[in-house]
């Protein structure tokens, strides 16, 4: 556990201390630290409400105050039983009942574990730790909300009332989440890709399959065409692949029958071959497809590394209660690539795949960022993992030794990788503050050779390539999800599906209007020219809710001068009235944005 997890736990003592103070028979299960911040697990035939959450507060602010240290005690197994059944574990004395989920959870703790209490008060739990010192360093303590859950998960077993709070070591940092908790639902993606018409969904297509809208369109053009100009330079080729491919392809890169829950079900044709059945399957990922690419021709150690990219659309059924604007969809198309190359290349691909990523996060300013890397278990090899002990252990080397000399912020844990290879996560910190998992990249040293993928070594001998999987921008939905909530809509000037707005005060100046929107559009700028018999304050209101960057306003002596007036968007402070310009200043100025895709703007 780290700090702030030791204190969420904390809180979670502290809570089912207050709440034995209220409700002296609630039963607990287990009150783990989580993500957003802790639950407790309780049996009570009271349903708590938010209505109980003030004076469940404060108890638990008069138990802060109190300053009751976090006793560590060891016990015999036999004595931890007495106490559970004495109904005294998660209880502040003896009662009638016994205290019977902690007596299931003591009996499942293994021979010769070490068996802890924690003491708080006379609050006693069964617990292995860690806790702060005294109750009154658990900081900020709030509850959240309350939902139910079965005891372990399982429905057959009674239903719990889970009790979530989050906790801070300082005020200061509580009122900072609930404050990003709000600024977030303003940005929401699905509020505001609804207002911007960026993208819909509609009932006939189904569920989780985004329809983009022009707008929303033109971010993906843009974005390709960032990936498309950043791939080539390093040395990446496009390729292309149909969306779906026999059951065969994926029996041999070991999606079916492993992952076919999570594909689409297949389609059965009856084929031309004497009416035998082929079964065909929606494509979940592209590697298979670009493995085929490799091992369509010969290859020599000549061409590697190979970098095959593509920006692949993917399908996969998630469930439908799963499914979450566009961050959890049925339909993506993700930011593809597979680089085949020697062991002895692996680490300067591996760190040119960082540095690109590091190259994205500064277009989009993204400052905070980490990379999450997952390693096999040896004690798994054979069923979580593939068998190749060695391999495992080499890879995992490469990979740590770029992630130290790249000098990228990043933890490492143990026990997730991939069934084939290490994985790397990207989480990414939107500008206020919210956690996003954009990408995976993995390394992949037993596919290939499921595949029969293989090049010519220089001494003429055959060798299986390592295959490094990447896609720094993730897929379109997700990351355009986290670019709106990053930006809040307003996206760069390179970015914005509408540049430039023309705004004539009167009918009078719209031919001019439409010769310099046409003008414009001969550079590719996106313009668009509201000839509406709107006053102008109202336009200029318009062009900013929908966040367009430039708003040029043209009146009779603009027009007569020669002159634009231009605004550029409010952000903020920043913004406003950039006074009359030429227009041969205001082509280079906006035209250079774009080119830099400058973030400024
Ligand atoms: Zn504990
Ligand atoms: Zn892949």
């Amino acid at each position: 556990m780290n700090e702030l997890e030791t204190i969420r736990h904390s809180a979670a003592h502290v809570l089912a201390t207050a709440l034995l103070e209220l409700w002296p028979e609630a039963q607990f299960a287990a009150g783990p630290p989580v993500e957003q911040g802790f639950y407790y697990d309780v049996e009570l035939p009271h349903r708590i409400s938010p209505d109980d959450f003030a004076k469940i507060e404060e108890k638990v602010a008069a138990i802060q105050k109190a300053r009751q240290p976090f006793v560590r005690s060891e016990v015999s197994r036999a004595e931890a039983e007495v106490l559970a059944k004495a109904g005294r574990l998660a209880a502040l004395g003896n009662r009638p009942e016994a205290s019977k989920f902690k007596l299931d959870i003591l009996q499942r703790i293994p021979d010769g574990e070490t068996i802890s209490l924690f003491t708080n008060g006379s609050f006693v739990d069964l617990c292995a730790g860690p806790h702060v010192p005294d109750t009154g360093k658990i900081g900020a303590f709030k509850l959240t909300h309350v939902a139910s859950a079965y005891y372990k998960g399982d429905e057959r077993n009674p239903q719990l009332q889970r009790i979530y709070g989050i906790a801070f070591a300082t005020q200061k940092e509580l009122d900072e989440h609930f404050a990003m908790i709000e600024e977030a639902k303003k940005r929401d993606h699905r509020k505001l890709g609804k207002e911007l018409q960026l993208f819909t969904f509609d009932e006939d297509v189904g569920p989780g399959l985004p329809l983009w809208l022009p707008k929303g369109g033109v971010l993906i053009e843009e974005l390709e065409r960032l990936a498309k100009e950043t791939e080539f330079a390093a040395g990446y080729q496009r390729v292309r692949t149909p969306h779906i491919a026999r059951e065969m392809l994926y029996k041999t890169s070991g999606h079916l029958p492993y992952y076919a829950e999570s594909m689409f079900p297949p389609m059965e044709l009856e084929e031309e071959k004497g009416g035998e059945k082929v079964v065909y399957y929606l494509k979940a990922m592209n590697c298979p497809h670009h493995h085929k690419i490799f091992g369509a021709l010969p290859r020599s150690y000549r061409e590697l590394p190979l970098r095959f990219a593509e920006y692949g659309t993917c399908y996969r059924y998630e469930q439908s209660g799963e499914l979450l604007g566009l961050m959890r969809v049925r339909c993506m198309q993700m930011n593809d690539a597979h680089i085949y190359c020697t062991e002895e290349q692996f680490a300067a691909e591996f760190r040119a795949v960082n540095e690109m990523y590091l190259k994205y996060f500064k277009i989009f300013g993204i400052e905070k960022f980490r990379m999450r890397f997952s390693t096999h278990d040896p004690a798994k090899l054979g069923e979580k993992y593939v068998n190749e002990p060695e391999l495992w252990l080499k890879t995992e080397d490469m990979v740590r030794r770029v992630l130290v000399e790249s000098g990228i912020d990043f933890v490492e844990v143990p026990n997730e990788g991939a069934f084939y290879g290490p994985k790397i996560d990207v989480q990414v910190w939107s500008a206020i503050g919210r956690e996003f998992t954009l990408a995976t990249n993995q390394v992949d040293f037993a596919v290939p050779r499921r595949f029969g993928l293989e090049y010519t070594t220089s001494a003429n001998t055959k060798e299986t390539p390592l295959c490094i999987h990447r896609a720094p921008l993730g897929t379109h939905e997700r990351f355009i999800g986290f670019l709106i909530e990053h930006f809040a809509g307003s996206f760069p000037t390179w970015l914005s599906p509408e540049q430039v707005r023309i705004l004539p005060i009167t009918e009078e100046q719209v031919p001019f209007a439409e010769e310099l929107a046409a003008e414009l559009r001969a550079k590719m700028i996106r313009v668009s020219v509201d000839g509406s018999r709107e006053k102008l304050g109202a336009k200029i209101r318009l062009a900013q809710v929908e966040k367009t960057p430039y708003m040029v306003v043209l009146g009779k002596n603009e027009v007569s001068n020669g002159q634009l007036s231009v605004r550029s968007r409010k952000r903020g402070d920043v913004g406003g009235d950039l006074g009359l310009m030429d227009r041969a200043t205001f082509l280079a100025r906006i035209e250079s944005e774009i080119r830099e895709r400058s973030i400024a703007s």
